[in-house]
């Protein structure tokens, strides 16, 4: 993982020397005099960049008609020839290189570079600049056996020689397309500089001699086709170096290696985050069997084919949303078991629609009480179907998913769950439990990205609820319709990246081994927090019958939790706030691309900050 910028690998002519990059323009014109062909400067010019050799060869693809290999080897001796003759009168360091290489150094940062001068050509050119006091620490140009760019083979010599591990920890600066392709097949950072550079061609003269709005005009030009080359910052004169290198590291510093300990969204593994750098359109065939692949592999989760996994956009609330609304007849009754924030925010949900229902609360610390349900039932035989929270997020608490399915079932009650924390790693056999419908979304236990959630339920419950649903976008039977029956699409624009990272994230999950291998992890990474934090006297509130293995509330006691958050954030892990109001807690999720090893470092860190968050410290 990249931390941060170890070294800049510039481009010669144009980029670090000779202002325009006229050397090698008077070369190509002398080398194809030499077998009777004129060429302009603009042909001379636009392959640029390329190795001396190639550069010759594209030269002579542009010829109306082609040309012997013998005839382009001899211009291109001629070219040679010419070079060695003149090259040294350009040489001439460009402005602020100096002070730049100087001011990089000063931050431990290696100066490369490559070329696509021959070694001969540098040898004459390396002592020039050094007097100059420019001095790269390491040189590669195109040999015969080793390709020149846009092969990315040079940056290579230069990250082998400065030992780096990451090639993102380097920057490529030139003045050519070339030198942007030459970086990004290399995967460094690019940078193109305008001024002076070959492809804006003017000398020092003609930027004197033009009017500022012809230069603007011209720089225009060069931004936009370096912007369409791909460069990650495009600057006027080297000075603005330092300042791109500042951002980089801002940027490489942001995406540090930190352990997301929130119940989603949380760390994710680099495959499903990779997965996203892809534009699919929605209509072709190929998005549209993977859409339907991510529905299937749903299903086998937690149903079977009696059942369909109607994916939303939207965060998971829209899928309990939609669940709510969609499935709950209008003449019907529902009856919300609440114990936390997410039960509530169902009863809201209910109370906006103007649903029909009424609710058993619990105090947020206990689980659902099947006896009060019981009771319930048999006083109330208006209520049709029974809603509740298998894992309250709030505090971590499980809530008795079984007896409570099989509860309701027996008084012929349907059964909603808002399964997003627990679907993936818990299980949960909706046909065999009598549950008629869960909501879920991609963030949670199955690792996914935010933006993405879903219904799973009875398909015969979602054409009951034809003409059902009061909101256009949540109506869960048209975009089942939709999804199953109907184009293979979302209704409207699929969160086409999120899903791709969704294919990948449940690839991941039968990798290591479904469902029993990351309840299996998730289990031992509670262990290994629960056990270490009690070492540190630091205890959990839920008791241990009722806690998840997903996410701990833990009592803060006399400890400061910005000072906490602030101290872990430092090391690396992101951690959550408590939710309960009578009690000052934190608490600490432990789903998601982490595992034993993570909580022990955890723990430890914990241990070495504890000291500094008391709060009377
Ligand atoms: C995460 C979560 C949700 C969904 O919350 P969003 O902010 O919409 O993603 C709903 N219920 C529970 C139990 C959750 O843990």
């Amino acid at each position: 993982m990249a931390e941060r910028i170890k070294a800049v690998i510039f481009d010669w002519a144009g980029t670090t020397i000779d202002y325009g990059c006229f050397a090698p323009i008077k070369g190509f014109i002398e080398g194809f005099k030499s077998i009777g062909i004129g060429i302009t400067d603009e042909m001379a010019r636009e392959p640029m960049g390329l190795s001396k050799l190639d550069h010759t060869r594209a030269i002579a693809r542009m010829l109306p008609s082609p040309i012997a290999e013998e005839e382009i080897i001899e211009a291109y001796r001629v070219f040679e020839q010419t070079m060695f003759e003149s090259i040294g009168d350009y040489c001439d360091v460009k402005d602020f290189v100096v002070d730049t290489v100087d001011a990089l150094r000063l931050q431990g940062i290696k100066i490369g570079s490559t070329t696509g001068y021959t070694p001969e050509m540098m040898d004459r050119i390396l002592p020039k600049a050094a007097k100059q006091g420019y001095s790269p620490d390491f040189c590669a140009a195109p040999l015969n056996s080793i390709k020149g760019r846009p092969y990315p083979y040079m940056v290579w010599n230069n990250l082998i020689a400065f030992e780096i591990i990451d090639p993102r920890e380097a920057v490529k600066v030139g003045d050519t397309i070339a030198d942007i392709a030459e970086g990004i097949n290399a995967n460094t950072w690019t940078v193109g500089v305008i001024m002076g550079s070959s492809e804006l061609g003017l000398s020092r003269d003609d930027v004197e001699r033009i009017t500022g709005s012809e230069l603007q005009a011209r720089k225009d030009t060069v931004r936009a086709a370096y912007y369409k080359a791909g460069a990650d910052y495009i600057i006027d004169d080297m000075n603005e170096l330092i300042g791109v290198l500042a951002d980089i590291n801002r940027k490489l510093a942001q995406n540090a290696d930190r352990k997301l300990l929130t119940p989603g969204p949380l760390s994710t593994r680099h495959s499903v985050k990779h997965a996203m750098l892809t534009d699919h359109c929605t209509w072709d065939d190929e998005y549209k069997e993977i859409t339907a692949s991510v529905c299937h592999d749903i299903e086998q989760i937690s149903a079977n084919s009696d059942y369909a996994s109607v994916l939303l956009q939207g965060s998971g609330t829209y899928a309990v949303e939609a669940m709510i609304n969609c499935l709950n007849g209008d003449g019907e009754k529902a009856l919300f078991l609440v114990n936390g924030e997410y039960g509530r925010r169902m009863l809201e949900i209910a109370k906006r629609a103007g649903k029909n229902y009424d609710c058993l609360e619990f105090g947020d610390t206990e689980p659902i009480a099947v006896g009060a349900l019981e009771q319930k039932l048999m006083q109330d035989e208006g209520i049709s179907t029974v809603i509740f929270v298998h894992c309250e997020t709030t505090t971590g608490i499980i809530n008795p998913l079984e007896d409570i399915a099989k509860l309701a079932n027996l008084y012929g009650k349907k059964v909603f769950i808002d399964a997003m924390s627990s679907f993936g790693a818990y299980e949960i056999d909706m046909p065999a439990l009598g549950i008629h419908a869960l909501a879920a979304s991609s963030n949670k236990c199955l690792e996914g990205l935010p933006g993405l959630s879903f219904v799973l339920a009875r398909k015969d419950l979602i054409i009951q609820s034809q003409a059902q649903s009061k909101s256009l976008s949540l109506d869960l039977y048209s975009q089942y319709k939709e999804l199953y029956e109907g184009s293979g699409k979302f209704r409207f624009t699929s969160p086409t990246n999120i899903l791709l990272a969704l294919r990948q994230a449940l690839d991941e999950y039968k990798k290591e081994g479904g469902l029993q291998a990351r309840k299996l992890r998730y289990i031992n990474n509670h262990r290994v927090l629960v056990d270490g934090l009690k070492e540190l006297g630091i205890k959990p509130i839920i008791s241990p019958e009722n806690q998840s293995y997903i996410i701990t509330t833990f009592e803060l006691g006399d400890l400061s939790f910005p000072t906490l958050y602030e101290a872990l954030k430092q090391k690396g892990f992101i951690i959550y706030p408590g939710k309960l109001t009578d009690m000052p807690t934190f608490r600490i999720g432990n789903i998601g691309d982490v595992y034993p090893s993570d909580m022990l470092s955890l723990v430890a860190t914990i241990k070495e900050s504890i000291a500094l968050a008391y709060v009377n410290a």
